[in-house]
């Protein structure tokens, strides 16, 4: 029937993009997050119900040349981490990323951080957003690491360009070099408009807490 509300759903499409689940960033790595173990077995299984939903997922990595601004021994903040090629810059196995996820590469150039995924490409060269309009896609789903850091400004980056974002708040973790950044950096993407929800479980569990004309790109609940 026409103009029920299935019908006035939008038909645009969700991704899911999964932030910096690399090897340095995890337990044993040059830079580990506190807590991202945790968060590698829960965003498997929000990889499982992405490809179960054709929700394309994304996979962002720091890809650092070995000199950079970036790291402490070049005046930057951080230990070396993620350079290219190495051990330490490969996704974490344990992630079980799909074979067709899109692997967008970011943080090459020496003189900037690459903290957004917004900054990097995919393998074809293509800009992230670029990839994102081409394919419809409205709505990001975001996780990963870390919080205070990559995730926080690809949240503000996927805002800034009109998206609607859903932060899947039980598959985050953060550095806090500062005791408390965590808890501002989603206290301001929050005020920014993101949709931060904790401990959902589920894509559809998340997408069915937002308000009717926000959930797109998953089936509804049956
Ligand atoms: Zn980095």
């Amino acid at each position: 029937m026409k103009g029920d509300n299935a019908m006035t759903r939008k038909t645009t499409h969700a991704g899911l993009l999964i932030v910096d689940v690399q090897n340095d960033f995890c337990a044993g790595g040059a830079l580990a997050v506190p807590g991202s173990e945790q968060v590698v077995s829960t965003l498997s299984r929000y990889i499982e119900e992405a490809v179960a939903n054709d929700v394309r997922i994304y996979a962002s990595r720091d890809w650092h040349p070995a000199v950079t601004r970036h790291f402490k021994t070049h005046g930057g903040e951080w230990p070396a981490h993620c350079v290219q090629g190495t051990d330490g810059a490969r996704f974490r196995a344990a992630l079980h990323l799909s074979s067709d996820a899109v692997v967008i590469t970011k943080g090459e150039h020496p003189d900037s951080p690459g903290y957004s995924a917004f900054e990097g490409h995919t393998p074809e060269g293509q800009s992230f957003l670029a990839d994102l309009r081409e394919r419809g896609i409205e709505h990001l789903y975001i996780a990963g690491l870390a919080t205070d850091y990559c995730v926080k400004h690809s949240v503000l980056d996927a805002l800034s360009a009109g998206l609607k974002v859903t932060v899947l708040g039980d598959a985050i973790a953060g550095v806090d070099a500062t005791p408390g950044d965590s808890a501002r950096a989603m206290v301001e993407i929050r005020e920014k408009g993101a949709h931060v929800v904790a401990g959902a479980g589920s894509l559809t569990n998340a997408a069915t807490s937002l308000a009717p004309e926000r959930f797109v790109g998953l089936r509804p609940p049956s």
